[in-house]
């Protein structure tokens, strides 16, 4: 992972260095792709614009992973562009990409949902959250998502999102930098051979960024959402890995968690090419702490006296967007504090 990740600066795309990304930001990158890259139109989103579908590789496992299908969750799309100049680079890394490229056949949509991006919100341009929308499918970017799953059949599928800053990696200081999940496939929480094949492909990843992002990764709820795509798939029998990427301190723009999120791309698609993740152990990914969410603050004030109504007492204050504690936030960290340290 350390050898991506150092060598990101030649690999990463221009253009894309904001949150707000839209469709006309990422034209530019899709009219830059030549061979092996192959660009398909997919399908039209309600407002009939153009979603495309990036294909490269050869090899016999297929792999499809989607971004931004909710309309203000850019992260994945941003470093999907990345991935791109990394796969079609000539360099040091040359046996890493082409074993990729020999035995995978990947499917990529950057930006599932450009209606929601054009105006930075989560649902589509019909007001629906398209992750709500696996069962009713009435969402033509549903609907899309559906007729993939069906056409390429893949092996292993990347559901990719943004959750809020504010997550911590379990019952800790730290914030959930990464949250992974291989969801139930029903409200039985079977576990699938093919969603063991995603626990362990979890866990090997995070093996991986233990010493890169220690005690920063969670495993986010494992609450049946019937409703949502990573259930969907899962129970379609297609190993779906879901990555939300999170906060990482004086990082408002996520380029920081871009840049670990391109590593992560490369070393999780490296790992279904050489096969390298099914010695894993379940426990590996059982380990990962569970996402607590209002985990972080922006500041805490730890300690302080506080007076109401003439009356004095020791507490701390914790301070975030969506409002103020008052309480024992001991075990509940601060992006100032980790910002200093
Ligand atoms: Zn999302």
């Amino acid at each position: 992972m350390k050898i991506f990740l150092d060598n990101y600066n030649r690999y990463k795309a221009p253009g894309l260095d904001f949150k707000k990304v839209k469709q006309s930001h990422i034209f530019p990158l899709l009219e830059n792709l030549s061979l092996p890259f192959v660009i398909d139109k997919i399908g039209k989103s309600f407002e009939n614009r153009d979603i495309y579908g990036v294909r490269i590789g050869k090899g016999a496992t297929r792999v499809l992973a989607w971004t931004q299908m909710h309309g203000d969750e850019s992260t994945a799309t941003r470093s999907l562009f990345d991935l791109f100049r990394f796969l079609t680079a000539d360099d040091e890394l040359n046996a890493i990409r082409s074993a990729i490229m020999e035995n995978l056949s990947m499917l990529f949509v950057p930006m599932l949902n450009p209606d929601g991006a054009e105006r930075w919100q989560r649902e589509n341009a019909q007001g629906i959250d398209t992750n709500r929308d696996a069962r009713q499918v009435v969402t033509p970017e549903a609907q899309i998502l559906q007729q993939l799953c069906r056409s390429l059949q893949p092996h292993f599928a990347f559901n990719l999102h943004d959750q809020n800053s504010y997550y911590s990696a379990g019952n800790t200081r730290y914030p959930a930098i990464f949250s992974f999940l291989a969801a139930p496939p029903d409200s039985e929480d079977t576990l699938y051979p093919t969603r063991l094949q995603a626990m362990q492909l979890i866990g090997y990843t995070y093996k991986a960024l233990q010493n890169i992002l220690p005690r920063q990764i969670s495993r986010w709820s494992n609450d049946y959402e019937p409703r949502a795509f990573g259930e969907w798939f899962q129970s379609q029998k297609v190993a779906t890995i879901l990555v939300e990427s999170g906060g990482y301190p004086n990082d408002e723009e996520r380029c920081q968690v871009r840049h670990f999120h391109f590593g992560i791309f490369i070393e999780m698609l490296y790992a279904i090419a050489t096969h390298a993740y099914n010695e894993e152990p379940i426990e590996a990914y059982y380990a990962l702490p569970l996402n607590r969410e209002n985990g972080m603050f922006d500041c805490v004030v730890r300690q302080t006296t506080i007076t109401i109504n003439d009356k004095s007492f020791t507490s701390d204050i914790g301070y975030r967007e969506n409002g103020t504690v008052v309480g024992d936030l001991s075990d509940y960290g601060s992006f100032e504090e980790l910002i200093k340290n």
